[in-house]
């Protein structure tokens, strides 16, 4: 499923004078099915609110511009909401939160039974102990657990199994890495990788974590003023200057890195990630063309990293 915004605008509380706020401004993004893809920007800039658009839960104002999620088409009238919720699963900031039921069983359980009023006892079972068992944990050890008893990170997975037990196409975080330690943040993100190659198909993620939009995402767009104002690869807009000022973005650690090295007339040519980074600045290192360059790593690297 594919995702098409053209000039989406959205104005919260439109009808009242001095509240009425314009949180989007004409967004024109399309997300092709199969990315993991970034959204991104500043506190306020509009992020959250689009992504709530994807699944319906904010609605399309009247002359607010298309919106298409697959064959939904979200401005018009009769668009069945419950079935497109069924295949775009969307996750809050601090999900926990959500958690409520007495059971993890009854909590996982809880979407799809809605989405499916005549899946039977043993099937619904069945999802919920898949789903469980994805994100990676142990359902006969959990299932009867309360899920307040819980660690933070179990509760987390407990949240996203909540969510893919439906079979979504798309999953939509917003800031999912928000509030773990960096342990439980590798953890969730790896699970998401998990996710993205065996079970979702789509992932979208609003983060404004810069390292892990540079690590995980394949393209991303970057949100200032309720407009995207660029999209790309995480080097594409790491590079731009303009997009950086205009967005008041951080740099991830591999491009402020890559930035100082630059200074020093040292060019490393990486997407970003830590493994590429790493890979290439040992290779300029071992193999630097000018011996300006060498001498300079040798001033800033431990000798030992030469002699292998
Ligand atoms: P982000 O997720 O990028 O931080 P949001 O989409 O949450 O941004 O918010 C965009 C703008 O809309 C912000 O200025 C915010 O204050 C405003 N806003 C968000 N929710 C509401 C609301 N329920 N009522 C009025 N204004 C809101
Ligand atoms: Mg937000």
């Amino acid at each position: 499923m594919e995702i098409v915004a053209e000039n989406l605008t959205f104005t919260y509380s439109p009808k009242t004078k001095g509240l009425s706020f314009r949180a989007l401004n004409g967004v024109n993004l399309t997300v092709k099915s199969g990315e993991i893809f970034g959204i991104i920007g500043k506190t306020g800039s509009g992020k959250s609110t689009f992504v709530q658009h994807i699944n319906g839960l904010i609605k399309v104002q009247k002359d607010s511009g298309a919106l298409k999620v697959g064959e939904y088409d979200l401005t018009d009238k009769k668009c069945d909401y419950k079935s497109l919720r069924a295949k775009v699963g969307m996750m809050f900031q601090y999900p926990e939160h959500q958690l409520f039921a007495e059971t993890v069983a009854e909590d996982v359980a809880f979407a799809l039974k809605n989405f499916n009023k005549d899946l039977s006892a043993e099937e619904l079972a069945g999802r919920v102990r898949q789903a469980v068992e994805i994100v990676g944990l142990d359902y006969n050890e959990i299932k009867d657990k309360s899920p307040f008893d819980l660690s933070g990170g179990q509760k987390r997975r407990v949240a996203i199994a909540g969510v893919i037990v439906a079979k979504p196409e798309i999953l939509v975080l917003d800031e999912p890495a928000a509030g773990l330690d960096p342990k439980g943040k590798r953890e969730f993100l790896e699970l998401l990788l998990k996710l993205h190659k065996d079970f979702v198909k789509t992932i979208i993620i609003v983060s404004h974590d810069m390292n892990l939009v540079a690590e995980y995402c394949a393209r991303a767009a970057v949100f200032a003023g309720g407009k995207i104002i660029a999209t790309g690869t995480p080097k594409e807009i790491f590079s731009d200057g303009k997009v950086l000022a205009e967005s008041g973005l951080d740099l991830p650690l591999t491009a402020s890195l890559t930035e100082k090295l630059k200074s020093k007339g040292v060019d490393i040519d990486s997407d970003l990630t830590v493994k590429d980074f790493t890979e290439k600045l040992i290779y300029a290192l071992k193999n630097g063309g000018r011996q300006d360059e060498r001498r300079f790593f040798r001033q800033l690297f431990p000798r030992r990293l030469f002699r292998a």
